[in-house]
C-alpha cells in the first residue's frame, strides 16, 4: 500500500500566455480606441512604427487615439537591432508610457515586444504585413553583434490585423508568409524527432493545431493570389493559429525546426538576399528531403503560392547555400532537428540542394 510518503511529488509545471482580443478583417484598425481604453493602465501610448509604416497604418492609429482624446505619441524607428531598441525604450521610459502599440511588418513589432517587456506594461500588435508568424508570438528577434537572436518577449495583448491595410503590401510578403506557416510541416517532424531521440517534452495539442495551420493553407494554395484581400484573410487567420500553437507549447518549436535554422544561417551567409518565409521554404524543402518525406509536394506547393524555389532566384550563391545548410545545427545547439549536432558533409549538403533543385 502506497503512503504519501512514497509518492513522488508532482512537479510538473508549465505558464502559457495568449492574446486576449484579436480582431481580423477589412476595417477593424478602428478597433484601436477600445483595445486602448481596455489595456491602458494610465500614462501615455507609444505607437512604435517605421517611415514607410507611418503611412501606411501608425498616424492613422495615432489620429483615432486623439480623436478619442487618448494621449499618443509615435517613436519612429529603424531596423530591430540594440540601437533601436535602447532608442524606442528611453522615448518610451521618459514619456512614462503606459502601453505599446508595434506597427510594421515584423522589425517593428520585435522592438516594441522587447520594449513592452522592460517596462511590463500591455502590447499591442497591429501588423501592417501578414509576412511572417511573429505578429503573433510572444518571441522578439533583435539584432545584438550582427546576430539575429530570438528573445524573450511579451506575448501581445491584442492584435489588430486589418487586411484592407495588409492588402496594400507587395504579393512576395504575403507569400513568404504562407510559407512560414507551411513549413511547420518540417518543423513537426523535427519536433517529433527531438521527442523520440532526446527525450523533449512534446505537446501533441500544440503540434496538431500548428500541422493544422500548414494542412489548411496547402489545401487552399490555391486561393492564395495577388490583389485579392480575402487571400489575406486565408493566411493570417492561420499565421493567428500558428502563434496559437506556441503560445499552448509555451516555445516556438511547432513552428520552428531546421528550415528555421537554416533560414537564420543565410541571414548572416547571404544577407538581404530572400526574406524570412522564401529562405525558411528553401530550408524546409531541404529538411523534408532529409526526412524522406515529400519534398516534391511541399515544393510544388511553395511555387503554387508564388514562392521561388532556387537559391539563384535570389541570387544566393551555390556556395553560400550548401554552408546554410551545413552549419545550421550551430546556431541554436540546444534545438535539435533533423540537422543532427555535426556539420553536415558537404556532399550531404551538396546532394539534397541539387536533387531539390534549390541548386
Ligand atoms: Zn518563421
Amino acid at each position: 500500500m502506497n503512503t504519501s510518503s512514497e509518492i513522488m511529488e508532482f512537479d510538473k509545471f508549465k505558464f502559457m500566455q495568449f492574446t486576449r482580443d484579436i480582431y481580423v478583417g477589412h476595417g477593424v484598425l478602428q478597433r484601436i480606441t477600445e483595445v486602448t481604453k481596455k489595456n491602458l493602465r494610465g500614462g501615455t501610448v507609444t505607437i512604435v512604427t517605421g517611415k514607410n509604416t507611418l503611412n501606411i497604418a501608425g498616424q492613422k492609429i495615432s489620429d483615432i487615439l486623439t480623436a478619442a482624446s487618448i494621449d499618443n505619441h509615435v517613436v519612429l524607428a529603424g531596423p530591430a537591432d540594440e540601437e533601436n531598441l535602447s532608442h524606442v525604450t528611453d522615448v518610451a521610459k521618459e514619456s512614462g508610457s503606459g502601453m505599446i502599440i508595434g506597427v510594421g511588418g515584423g522589425s517593428k513589432i520585435d522592438l516594441a515586444k522587447k520594449t513592452a517587456y522592460y517596462l511590463d506594461v500591455p502590447l499591442v500588435s497591429v501588423p501592417t504585413t501578414p509576412s511572417h508568424d511573429g505578429i503573433a508570438s510572444p518571441r522578439a528577434s533583435i539584432k545584438r553583434k550582427g546576430w539575429s537572436v530570438s528573445e524573450e518577449g511579451v506575448m501581445p495583448v491584442s492584435i489588430i490585423a486589418d487586411t484592407a491595410v495588409m492588402i496594400k503590401v507587395p504579393f512576395r510578403y504575403l507569400s513568404a508568409g504562407a510559407a512560414d506557416v507551411i513549413s511547420n510541416e518540417t518543423a513537426i517532424l523535427d519536433w517529433k524527432l527531438a521527442n523520440r531521440l532526446r527525450g523533449e517534452d512534446y505537446s501533441s495539442s500544440a503540434s496538431a493545431i500548428a500541422e493544422y495551420a500548414a494542412k489548411e493553407l496547402i489545401e487552399k494554395a490555391h486561393l492564395i493570389m495577388p490583389d485579392v484581400e480575402e487571400s489575406v484573410w486565408l493566411v493570417t487567420k492561420q499565421i493567428l493559429a500558428s502563434g496559437t500553437s506556441m503560445a499552448i507549447a509555451a516555445s516556438s518549436r511547432p513552428a520552428s525546426g531546421g528550415e528555421h535554422l537554416i533560414a537564420h544561417a543565410l541571414d548572416m551567409l547571404a544577407p538581404n538576399k530572400a526574406i524570412h518565409g522564401e529562405q525558411v521554404a528553401l530550408g524546409s524543402i531541404v529538411t523534408m528531403f532529409l526526412h524522406g518525406g515529400n519534398w516534391r509536394g511541399l515544393a510544388d506547393t511553395y511555387r503554387k503560392i508564388g514562392i521561388k524555389t532556387r537559391a539563384e532566384d535570389y541570387g544566393i550563391k551555390e556556395e553560400s547555400m550548401i554552408q546554410a545548410v551545413r552549419s545550421a545545427h550551430r546556431i541554436r545547439p540546444e534545438r535539435f532537428t533533423i540537422l543532427g549536432d555535426m556539420d553536415l558533409s558537404y556532399n550531404a549538403a551538396e546532394n539534397a540542394l541539387k536533387i531539390t533543385g534549390i541548386i
